[in-house]
């Protein structure tokens, strides 16, 4: 065995550790449940992994918790992925996340909360709290592994690794082990009762067993020797004498509260959830809980947040934004398929839980698969139920529902032929009647003029500029509602929603707008349009190739002549977007 080499932290890891070393912080019980998710993460993992790169099954996974009292040791052991000798360097030594930097910055401060430490990415350090020195044994599941095990230890400054000559992992394929050498005022976490506490709340939603090695006060009947001895026909008596036995309990026995009755489950309980599992600051918007037997058999649980998820803010269809879990049988599977749900709802987060795909199930077998689509079918229409219900009963909650995710609606109008139609209803815009709220389909229809047969739209950059446009003029004399797009989306979007109830969408920008008109008005336009035949011949031959026609229109009250598009033709903003969109 080589001697350990020995390396730096990344000058941020470095940051975090003098933080935590010296945090007066008084809650350290964070640590054990961030070295618990990591565990669980890495058992997630080789499931993933078993499927993709291995023919043999993994064996069952676990984890367990251990204590040396002599030694005052605390273990956290899992037969999980493991990691490679250059993945300890990179995973423990370096931190790949982005966001992180402000948390540290905050931390140092003293303006965040050290317990929000798992959810920036820098979780395993928070061993540190709690540990002077900590060692982590690993081997690999992958098969460049070659069945090595390497040891990592740092006491906080820097860190080594070297191969480990311990072969003591339970995992026989691989597995983590961590060994914290708990500092003289950690004590406490070498009390199995405590430890079990601990366990049994932060492990209630991990769904591999987790296994205490308790310690138990058992009972032994022995002769009593200061008892006389017995007569004929008496037996001895006998005394109890305590005894320590140590064994294996299981921490986390409770059911996985998908599979739970919805009727059984409080709310509280579903933000539990929600938040450990999808390391979510929020509460969920909204909860989408239930179960589907018969020909398919599966469970979903679904929530959106009520902020949008950090992977999403920067790009809306982020892959690393997904979170829906899918799980068969209560095996993890993945949670970044892209089949689960349509790409409109990157931002809803879950569980499904399926009874009929198969274990082994990959990504190419869940694309064709007739169950996976008719699950997709059923969890969009319970989502939509939900949101549904947000719509009719809740308008506040809605708005802020539309406000954060409104766009993804407003592309899976565009993109999934499935959900357009239904997709319709929820759709808010900005309008010239709508004042400070957005408005819908039905709302419009609802203020429609009588006769009114179509419903107006105009679009322009910006509120202001839709406002503005000339064509609005005679819109507004003659009190008609016109929709305001305001952004390409909303350009796109509409020209995919073609008409709602009956009713066609109409830019009032573009030529062949043909409002209502009296037998006089008729006349007059008639007069007017002989009037100025010459002008109009004169125009087109000075513009030429730059316009198509020039047109004799009543359509504007003050301006002199306005640029419109063709029926068919695209809008000055929408072809800078397509202009941007190629270059
Ligand atoms: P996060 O879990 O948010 O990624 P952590 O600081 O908790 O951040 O862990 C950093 C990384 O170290 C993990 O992403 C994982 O790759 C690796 N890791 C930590 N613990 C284990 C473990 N028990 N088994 C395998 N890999 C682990
Ligand atoms: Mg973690």
């Amino acid at each position: 065995v080589a001697d350990g080499e020995e390396f730096e932290f990344q000058a941020e890891v470095g940051r975090v550790m003098d933080i935590i070393i010296n945090s007066l912080y008084s809650n350290k019980d964070v640590f054990l449940r961030e070295l618990v998710s990591n565990a669980a993460d890495a058992c997630d993992k080789k499931r993933f992994l078993a499927l993709t790169e291995s023919d043999a099954p993994p064996e069952p996974m676990k984890l367990r918790i251990n204590t040396n009292k002599d030694d005052r040791l605390l273990i956290i052991e899992d037969n999980g992925v493991g990691m490679l000798k250059d993945e300890l360097k990179e995973n423990l030594g370096r931190i790949a996340r982005s966001g992180t930097a402000n948390f540290v910055k905050e931390l140092g401060s003293g303006e965040a909360d050290v317990s929000l430490i798992g959810q920036f990415g820098v979780g395993f350090y928070s061993a540190f709290l709690v540990a002077n020195q900590v060692d982590v044994y690993s081997k690999s599941f992958k098969k460049e592994s070659e069945g090595k095990i390497w040891k990592w230890s740092s006491s906080g400054h820097s860190y080594s690794i070297k191969e480990a000559e311990e072969t003591d992992l339970f995992g026989e394929q691989s597995g983590t082990k961590i060994v914290l050498h708990l500092r003289e005022e950690a004590q406490e976490y070498l009390d199995t009762g405590k430890l079990s506490d601990l366990l049994k709340k932060y492990s209630e939603f991990i769904t591999f067993p987790i296994e205490l090695y308790n310690e138990k006060v058992q009972y032994d009947q022995v002769p009593d020797e200061s008892a006389p001895p017995p007569k004929e026909g008496e037996k001895q008596k006998m005394k109890s004498v305590p005894r320590s036995v140590y064994e294996w309990d299981i921490m986390n026995k409770m059911k996985p509260i998908w599979l739970r009755n919805p009727d059984v489950v409080n709310q509280s309980e579903y933000t539990e959830f929600y938040k450990t599992t999808f390391k979510a600051f929020d509460e969920p918007m909204t909860v989408t809980h239930f179960k589907v037997e018969g020909q398919i058999e599966f469970r979903a649980l679904v929530f959106i947040p009520s902020t949008m998820p950090f992977e999403l803010t920067r790009d809306m269809f982020s892959p690393e934004g997904r979170a829906m879990r899918l799980y068969v049988k209560r095996v993890f599977i993945n949670d970044k398929f892209e089949d689960l749900v349509p790409r409109w709802l990157t931002f809803a987060r879950g569980v499904v839980d399926s009874e009929d795909l198969p274990l082994n199930v990959g990504r190419e077998i869940l694309q064709k698969s007739r169950t996976l689509k008719i699950i997709r079918k059923r969890v969009v229409r319970k989502v939509l139920d939900t949101i549904d219900d947000l719509r009719e009963n809740d308008p506040n909650k809605f708005e802020s529902f539309w406000t954060s995710y409104g766009k993804y609606f407003k592309v899976g109008l565009v993109e999934d032929l499935d959900y357009k139609d239904e997709l319709k209803r929820f759709v808010r815009f900005w309008s010239s009647k709508s004042g400070d709220n957005q408005t819908s389909l039905d709302e419009y229809i609802s203020r429609m003029k009588e006769g009114q047969d179509k419903i107006y739209f105009v679009t322009g950059e910006g509120r202001r500029a839709a406002e503005i446009a000339p064509a609005m003029e005679k819109m507004r004399l003659k009190d008609y509602e016109v929709l305001y797009m305001v952004d390409p989306l909303d350009e796109i979007c509409s020209q995919s929603i073609v008409d709602y109830e009956g009713k066609k969408l109409v830019d009032i920008n573009k030529a062949g707008l043909d409002l209502d008109k009296s037998e006089d008005e008729k006349k007059e336009m008639e007069e007017t349009t002989k009037e100025f035949e010459a002008l109009a011949t004169w125009l087109k031959k000075q513009l030429g190739e730059r316009v198509q026609k020039v047109q004799i229109s009543d359509r504007l009250v003050e301006s002199p002549a306005t640029l419109v598009q063709g029926e068919w033709g695209m809008s000055p903003m929408m072809q800078r977007y397509m202009k941007s969109q190629t270059t």
